[in-house]
């Protein structure tokens, strides 16, 4: 072939999950790769727990550039990696695998996604602030170790386990510059006079149960307070309405969404990310 002769190839991308199918990222992800001039295609591919050795290997025989990985596979890929980002490591879960040099390194953007919308879309650094988290799962990990990092003065985990929320919070105070505590998650919460930034991180509120919210005394939500949460369908969730209307600042699930998967685009083609363009694709999708 000459050097002007067309390329077929299409670099390859995707998700691994099960269930995958309603995995939204690929509209972001194809919206970016058309935005960019980029011949990139997304690939939401349904992999059985048991099946994760084998398309791993699938994903160096194809050789693919990289890959999402969504539950429950974030944990159990690890072993079958070359390597992790020392966040990824400290999370000890990957939820976006570059491959380099035929080499797959294993990385964790969700917390980074949500730092990046804080600081986009907020512009608040968290520097300083003292942050409380709603939840302890894979979300609020990788969030709290990634504002812990970045300067967090103090965190506040608030879980309905205890095991979950205490291990949480011995990974943050052994391993980060922050210090944390653990609250219980037994009534009401009531949010502490000095918070700065009160996180809903569980799956609280998740379609289709749209007006379900976490259990927190709306008296303690101040106008001063910047309320987030994770929940990405639908944005505006019932919990980020109500501290709408008792003053506070919001920011939804849907900029996390957007940053991490900006820092995903980006690790794998080098090129920036077209976030206004992910953001409308995810927008038309979410309604
Ligand atoms: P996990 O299953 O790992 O954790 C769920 C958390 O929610 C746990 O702390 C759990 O508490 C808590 N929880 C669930 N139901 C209740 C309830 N009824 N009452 C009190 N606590 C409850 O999930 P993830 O952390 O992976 O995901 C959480 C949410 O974050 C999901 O909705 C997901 O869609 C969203 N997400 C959004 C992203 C984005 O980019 N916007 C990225 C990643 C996730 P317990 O430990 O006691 O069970």
């Amino acid at each position: 072939m000459s050097e002007s002769s067309p390329s077929y190839l299409s670099e390859l991308v995707g998700v691994f999950g099960f269930p995958v199918a309603e995995n939204p990222t690929i509209i972001m992800q194809e919206a970016a790769f058309r935005a960019a001039g980029l011949n990139w295609r997304y690939l939401n591919i349904e992999v059985r727990p048991e099946q994760l050795p084998d398309a791993v290997t699938g994903l160096r025989a194809f050789n693919m550039r990289g890959i999402n990985l969504t539950i429950p596979h974030k944990v159990a890929v690890i072993p079958l990696l070359d390597g992790l980002s020392p966040e990824a490591a400290l999370m000890g879960a990957v939820n976006t695998v570059v491959a380099r040099d035929g080499k797959l390194v294993g990385n964790n953007t969700d917390g980074k996604g949500f730092l990046w919308s804080l600081r986009q879309d907020a512009g608040i650094d968290p520097a300083g602030k003292e942050v409380v988290f709603l939840g302890a799962g894979g979300a609020a990990r990788a969030m709290s170790v990634e504002l812990a990092l970045a300067g967090a003065s103090r965190i506040t985990i608030v879980n309905r386990s205890a095991e979950r929320g205490q291990s949480l919070v011995e990974l943050l105070n052994a391993k980060t510059p922050t210090s944390a505590d653990f609250v219980l998650w037994s009534e009401p919460y009531r949010t502490p006079d000095d918070t700065d930034i009160l996180v809903n991180a569980t799956s609280i509120g998740l379609f289709p149960d749209i007006s379900a919210m976490p259990e927190v005394d709306l008296s303690s939500i101040r106008p001063d307070l910047l309320v987030c949460d994770v929940i990405p369908n639908p944005p505006h969730t019932a919990f980020l309405r109500e501290a709408k209307a008792r003053g506070a600042r919001t920011l939804d699930g849907l900029g996390m969404l957007v940053g991490q998967g900006a820092i995903g685009f980006e690790m794998w083609t080098g090129v920036e990310a077209p976030v206004a363009v992910m953001r409308a694709a995810l927008e038309e999708v979410f309604g």
